[in-house]
């Protein structure tokens, strides 16, 4: 479904990415791990348009989107959930999921938003609070839902669990694989790397603008360096 051969990006000087190939195949959960700085929030940057790499090509479906500004990205389904969820603080839950509907046209925009509030009664409960009066948690649900009104194919996720206590972040790996099973392609970048390879079928590992391993989970999962940088050494 997406596909990223040789992605060179730039802030000035500095080469954040140095040639990234990455696959993502429809219908899977794809994870892309890595310490602080290794480029994981540029890839993102980089496919949904936000920034524009120098070199490479990325297609999705079958189609160059290269050079696509970001509102270009999302209505070909591409919908990112950015790191730090990225809310409107003072605007309402229901404003902050109808902002994720604004580029569609068809009329089915509130039979979504009440599906929605089915997924997470607590959004519908609170529709009309200010998205700054919500927990963390809530917060990354809204975020989440937002995105999903978009109607992607592909969903990114940056970081969904971070700053979360325990409880929350199972829940929001539970949305992530229900998401998944109901059609839903997902790109996961997480710090959290143990839950990361539970929810993946396959993951790639960065460093410093890099990949430097990928494979099915269950390798990675496995692998002594992936073990010894990430998984505390167990
Ligand atoms: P994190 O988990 O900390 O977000 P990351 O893997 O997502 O890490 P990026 O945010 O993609 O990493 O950063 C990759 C490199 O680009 C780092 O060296 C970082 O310092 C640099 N960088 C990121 N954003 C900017 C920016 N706006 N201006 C200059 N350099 C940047």
């Amino acid at each position: 479904m997406l596909k990223l051969s040789g992605i060179v990006a730039k802030y000035g000087n500095i080469t954040a990415l140095k040639g990234i190939d990455l696959e993502v195949p429809a219908g899977s959960v794809v994870s892309l791990i890595g310490a602080n700085g290794a480029g994981k929030s540029t890839t993102m940057k980089t496919i949904t348009g936000l920034m524009q790499a120098t070199e490479g090509q990325i297609t999705f479906c079958g189609q160059e989107i290269k050079g696509l500004a970001a509102h270009q990205t999302v209505s070909r389904g591409i919908s990112l959930v950015p790191e730090g969820r990225q809310i409107l603080g003072r605007m309402t839950v229901l404003e902050n999921l109808m902002i994720g509907a604004c580029q569609r046209r068809d009329n089915e925009i509130q039979a979504d938003i009440r599906r929605l509030f089915d997924r997470f009664p607590i959004l519908g409960e609170r529709r009309e609070q200010t998205g700054g009066t919500l927990s963390g948690g809530q917060q990354q649900m809204l975020a989440i839902g937002r995105a999903l009104m978009a109607r992607p194919k592909l969903l990114l996720l940056d970081e969904p669990s971070m700053g979360l206590a325990p409880l929350v972040v199972a829940d929001i790996f539970r949305i992530i694989r229900e998401i998944n099973q109901e059609g839903v392609t997902i790109l996961l970048v997480e710090q959290n790397v143990r839950q990361a390879l539970k929810v993946a079928d396959y993951a790639y590992v960065m460093e410093t603008g890099k990949i430097i391993l990928h494979g099915k989970t269950e390798e990675i999962i496995h692998n002594p360096r992936v073990v010894e940088a990430y998984l505390g050494g167990k």
